[in-house]
């Protein structure tokens, strides 16, 4: 199939989960446009080119080649995970340090630009759902289905939250809960493809949904 998915949506909620579930079903291809993003930060933490949250970026820029990125698939797990430089880094992009530091390196043009053509390279052969901030509206605008996700950030933040003490750790949910009422902020009102609704998106409210109820909604708009 040479379909084109769009999902978008506000941070944490659920989007690579359903778009994971989609793909799946529909035997088509996952790319998590936010783990792009995320990749680039880390590159940027490593190389100490993001001090106390200011950015060098000059420096950055100057070696955006020198990242690259892609998906490659962990047998086991039967999911895509994300590689930085030929290492996995699907872990590591996931940290709050990552998290706290990706919108504004998202925020900046000359990032956007760079993953943006990737986005399109690994998307056109069609047959792929993507999920991101922009898809809908400017990586494929004219993608064949757009879904605007959203939640309430208190939910959002709870499910953030457990899913961080399933995996042992002992997070805080206030500082879970600033970090995406910050992240909403930062991305939406960025001068750089601000997180909006496309025209022609289908808004779909998960806050009272199960994961299966959200794939039934969106396979049933799929066979519309
Ligand atoms: O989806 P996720 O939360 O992993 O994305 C991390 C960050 O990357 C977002 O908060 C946003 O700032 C940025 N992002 C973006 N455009 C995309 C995907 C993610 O600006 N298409």
């Amino acid at each position: 199939r040479s379909i084109i998915i769009a999902i978008d949506g506000h941070s944490s909620c659920g989007k690579s989960t359903v778009a994971r579930d989609l793909a799946k079903m529909l035997n088509i291809a996952y790319i998590d446009t936010g783990a792009m993003y995320r990749a680039v930060t880390l590159f940027a933490l490593r190389q100490n080119m993001i001090v106390d949250g200011k950015i060098n970026e000059e420096q950055l820029r100057n070696n955006l080649e020198n990242i690259v990125i892609d998906f490659r698939l962990n047998p086991d797990k039967k999911l895509n995970e994300t590689y930085l430089n030929g290492e996995n880094v699907e872990e590591k992009i996931r940290s709050l340090e990552v998290s706290n530091n990706v919108s504004p390196i998202s925020a900046l043009g000359f990032v956007r630009k760079h993953l943006v053509a990737l986005q399109r390279r690994m998307g056109e052969k069609g047959g792929v759902v993507l999920d991101g901030r922009d898809i809908g509206t400017v990586v494929f605008p004219n993608a064949d289905l757009k879904i605007f996700m959203t939640a309430s950030p208190e939910i959002r933040a709870k499910r953030r939250y457990d899913e961080m003490v399933a995996k042992g750790l002992t997070p805080k949910f206030e500082e879970i809960l600033e970090n995406i009422k910050e992240r909403d902020k930062i991305d939406s009102t960025r001068s750089e493809s601000p997180l909006k609704q496309a025209d022609d998106a289908l808004v779909l409210d998960n806050s009272h949904m199960t994961r299966r109820e959200q794939l039934e909604w969106i396979l049933n708009k799929i066979n519309d």
